[in-house]
């Protein structure tokens, strides 16, 4: 008999603003993922940036959560509770010869879109420098559960990238892989705006001898004007008061086939009723998906 590893997966929101509809999606997509095979769902708050936080906005978007039923296992993770481990592991590439420090000003590098490398073998203090990691001549490859295979060449398309800002932040590129070492994750659902970023995971993680967990990416949801819905463009929150239409629309997004009443039912009975139907084979194969009525479905009533 073989004895896999029970399912966990996440929902890691960044607390710059309150939950919108692509948040949403995102945390359903994930949820019912992992329950529908009953396993465990984290939440993790990525607060790395404690500038562009917006005071209780984590609290809001767990509050968020909870009035849309949402149920979370174990104890939330904070990204900002993590500085030490992510410098030992910076500290420990570099040693390794495996990232090195990057003095360029933003001037210099103002005509690439990749890294000219100009830094990689000139020994640098690391001290008011970013730290960029070598990439290799290589294809990074994964298989997709909803979008298929997904191929980068890494030094060609991406370059060697940077894991820790000049400025002294961490970057998102490191942290996730870190995280979601820390936490077991084995199961990534997240919108397809981060595809492009799996790759430099897959990187870290061989690197560091971490698994590389299965990926599920949903369709981005982009406004009419073809822009993400996100905190920065003040795309409209949502709010509980709402909360079954708009886990009924989410669903709807995800390509789930859904009962006409199901709209009548409170949040737990929407969300009980998606574990037992839910089918990822369902998710739009598609990178955007954009939606048009987004403030009618979204004002606050
Ligand atoms: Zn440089």
């Amino acid at each position: 008999m073989v004895l896999t590893r029970p399912y966990v997966g996440r929902f890691a929101p960044t607390p710059s603003g309150a939950l919108h509809l692509g948040s949403l999606a995102a945390a359903l997509a994930s949820y019912l993922d992992a329950k529908s095979v009953a396993g465990k769902w984290l939440v993790r708050i990525e607060d790395l940036d404690p500038p562009r936080q917006i005071a209780e906005a984590a609290d809001n978007i767990l509050r968020t959560l909870e009035g849309f039923g949402f149920d979370w296992d174990d104890e939330v993770f904070w990204q900002s509770k993590r500085s030490d481990a992510y410098e030992v592991i910076i500290s420990k590439l570099i040693n390794n010869g495996l990232a090195y420090a990057c003095s360029c000003s933003r001037k210099q590098l103002v005509n690439n879109v990749i890294y000219p490398n100009t830094c990689r073998d000139k020994l640098k203090s690391a001290k008011d420098a970013a730290i960029r990691v070598r990439t290799p001549n290589l294809e990074y490859q994964f298989e997709d559960r909803v979008q298929g295979l997904f191929i980068q060449k890494l030094a060609e398309e991406v370059g060697d990238f940077i894991i820790k800002r000049r400025d002294g932040l961490i970057a998102y590129q490191l942290a996730v892989v870190l995280d979601d070492a820390e936490q077991g994750i084995n199961h990534v659902v997240r919108g397809a705006d981060l595809l492009d970023s799996t790759p430099r995971q897959i990187y870290l993680q061989e690197l560091l001898g971490f698994p590389m967990p299965n990926y599920l990416h949903i369709p981005t949801l982009v406004d009419s004007d073809g822009y993400k819905l996100s905190k920065s463009h003040c795309s409209p929150f949502i709010t509980t008061n709402k909360a079954s239409q708009l886990l009924v629309y989410a669903l709807q997004i995800l390509g789930q086939k859904v009962e006409k009443d199901l709209v009548l039912e409170p949040p737990l009975q929407i969300l009980n009723w998606a574990i037992s139907h839910w089918q990822s084979e369902s998710i739009p194969k598609k990178r955007i998906v954009i939606i048009e009525d987004k403030f009618s479905i979204t004002t606050v009533s």
